[in-house]
């Protein structure tokens, strides 16, 4: 198990501040690292099988991490930024890297936020959060309706995504393939893997139940967390 402070670190970026894993930031000029699970494959079973949390973490979001290093190993300086501002400052790469970085760099950030915005018994959001859903939705069945709409307009693979909003305290987006909400300049809050290697074992094509299934396996207190800091 990971403690709290391996799991936290305040970076900041431009005026914003984030709360970005530590692991998501590379430890050393040799490159960025996989980071553990902070559960067992099968704690998410009331949502996501063991078999899915194996291949998802073990392969997928594994080479994604070797792709990144890969596509900037003759470029120490970016091995040793942190992930959030790879991410958002791509397009300063040489061109022939953008893309390899973009995909890479932005799956291995939406991952590794992503195992820490779930957790069994995930509970439900209260406190400021609770406020902020109701303030922007209505209500948390509301945000809920909202955001399954989003995961399922994606078309193809991508992302959903709870951010702090502009006129409304939160707003929900999507993003194709795994770009990251922070190359729009917003702060991600939670997020949700649409791809199908995120659920076709056990749901098939049916994006709707998986996503809503998921929400019994939301870390709220991650999300309270986020969203709490400045
Ligand atoms: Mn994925």
């Amino acid at each position: 198990m990971l403690s709290r402070r391996d799991l936290f670190r305040t970076a900041a970026v431009g005026t914003a501040a984030l709360v970005v894993p530590a692991f998501a930031r590379a430890a050393d000029p040799a490159g960025f690292t996989l980071p553990k699970l902070p559960y067992a494959f099968d704690a998410l079973e009331a949502a996501i099988d063991a078999k899915t949390m194996e291949l998802h973490h073990g392969r997928h979001h594994a080479a994604m991490v070797d792709n990144l290093n890969k596509a900037l190993a003759k470029h120490p300086d970016w091995l040793a930024k942190p992930l959030v501002e790879v991410v958002r400052d791509y397009k300063k790469l040489p061109m022939e890297l953008q893309t390899p970085v973009r995909n890479n760099a932005g799956g291995h950030l939406n991952h590794s936020w992503f195992w820490l915005m779930m957790k069994k018994d995930g509970g439900a959001p209260k406190g400021a959060l609770l406020k902020a859903i109701d303030a922007s939705f209505g209500t948390l069945d509301g945000f809920k309706k909202e955001f399954v709409a989003a995961a399922l307009g994606q078309f193809g693979s991508g992302w959903a995504w709870l951010v702090k909003g502009k006129d409304k305290p939160l707003a929900i987006v999507k993003t194709p393939n795994q770009d990251n909400p922070v190359m729009d300049g917003h702060t991600v809050l939670l997020g949700c893997d649409v791809w199908e290697h995120a659920y076709y074992l056990r749901y098939q094509n049916k994006r709707a139940d998986y996503v809503n299934a998921w929400f019994n396996v939301v870390n709220w207190d991650f999300v309270s967390e986020l969203y709490a800091a400045k």
